[in-house]
């Protein structure tokens, strides 16, 4: 199937173009970008043009930041094109539910991609976790935000959720591996005095039976990265590390690595199941939290952030 990429940013040269080449399913036949592209593959400026010039492509993938996305995709969806959607799916919730209502109305595709649920042993620990009784799960997630986002000043404006950007990778795996729904009771938010948006972010998340559960983000950590969660239950201790790519009980390598090999490919390979079967999956728990964590959030100004 042809497929237009749109938004020739970090993550479409990093991860989309090559899980798009390596597909059995996929042939990357546009871009559309203001200022880039992709070697050997037609290039517009315009989303408009591309979607009259190539009715031949009928699937688009928007890698977009959030606050632009919405426009990009109803176009896409309004001129008959199945849609996937980087995460966040877009902005706000009710952006999503009026992407997923047009998309519903036209029988067309939209996939709200969380990439990390893809993560190698994420399918695992949530077979693991599917009969244990939960007693806490603690999300730590630290990354140094000059290595991951150069020059991305959008994460620091409004829309752009700052350290949600990252953490909600984590709270995309806690939604998938818990049987159980949780919501947010209480946030801490540190925002640097020049920015939008949190540099770091310290959450606490009501769940049924009263496990506890809490979230640490933080954007300011240099040298090792760590995007831990470990979940402690009534059968051992569930721990998933470097960003659900290895699982432990009680400290033993366990479980098997999920089929395909790579978030990306299996994303594109979801995508085409997804196309082929005329469904649409818009699961907007992740940004649920994150949405209201900032809502709930007490602010904390911090030192100004400079690159
Ligand atoms: P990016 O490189 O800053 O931006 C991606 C592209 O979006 C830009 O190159 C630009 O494309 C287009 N763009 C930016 N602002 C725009 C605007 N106002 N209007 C229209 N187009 C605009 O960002 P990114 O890191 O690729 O992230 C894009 C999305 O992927 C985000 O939602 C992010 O959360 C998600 N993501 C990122 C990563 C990562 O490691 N960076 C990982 C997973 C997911 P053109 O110049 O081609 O027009």
């Amino acid at each position: 199937m042809k497929l237009a990429l749109v938004g020739i940013g970090k993550i479409a040269v990093d991860q989309h173009v090559p899980a798009i080449s390596s597909s059995p399913d996929w042939e990357l036949a546009a871009t559309v970008s203001r200022h880039g592209g992709v070697d050997g593959v037609e290039g517009f400026t315009d989303l408009k043009t591309m979607l009259d010039e190539r009715p031949d492509i009928r699937v688009v993938s928007l890698c977009l930041p959030p606050v632009p996305r919405f426009d990009y995709a109803m176009t896409a969806l309004g001129a008959g094109r199945h849609v996937m959607l980087e995460k966040p799916p877009g902005a706000t919730l009710a952006e999503c539910h009026a992407l997923e209502a047009e998309a519903r109305a036209s029988g067309l595709t939209i996939y709200a991609t969380w990439h990390s649920r893809h993560a190698d042993m994420v399918a695992a620990a949530k077979a693991w976790l599917s009969d244990k009784q939960l007693k806490s799960l603690q999300v730590t997630w630290k990354e140094d935000v000059r290595r991951w986002h150069p020059g991305q000043a959008w994460i620091w404006e409004p829309g752009g959720l700052g350290v949600f950007d990252p953490g909600i990778n984590a709270l995309s795996i806690v939604t998938e591996i818990l049987p159980d729904p949780i919501h947010v009771t209480e946030a801490d938010l540190e925002i640097p005095s020049n920015c939008q948006t949190p540099i770091a972010a310290r959450v606490t998340f009501h769940h049924p039976s009263g496990a506890r559960i809490s979230a640490v983000f933080d954007w300011r950590q240099e040298g090792h990265q760590t995007w831990d969660i470990i979940a402690e239950t009534d059968a051992g201790t569930l721990k998933l590390s470097e960003g659900g790519a290895r699982m432990e009980v009680d400290g033993t390598a366990s479980g098997e690595a999920a089929p395909l090999s790579g978030e990306y490919p299996r994303l594109y390979d979801r995508l085409a199941a997804l196309v082929k079967q005329g469904d649409i999956e818009m699961d907007l728990r992740p940004m649920t939290l994150v949405t209201d964590a900032l809502a709930l959030g007490r602010r904390i100004s911090t030192d100004p952030f400079h690159e």
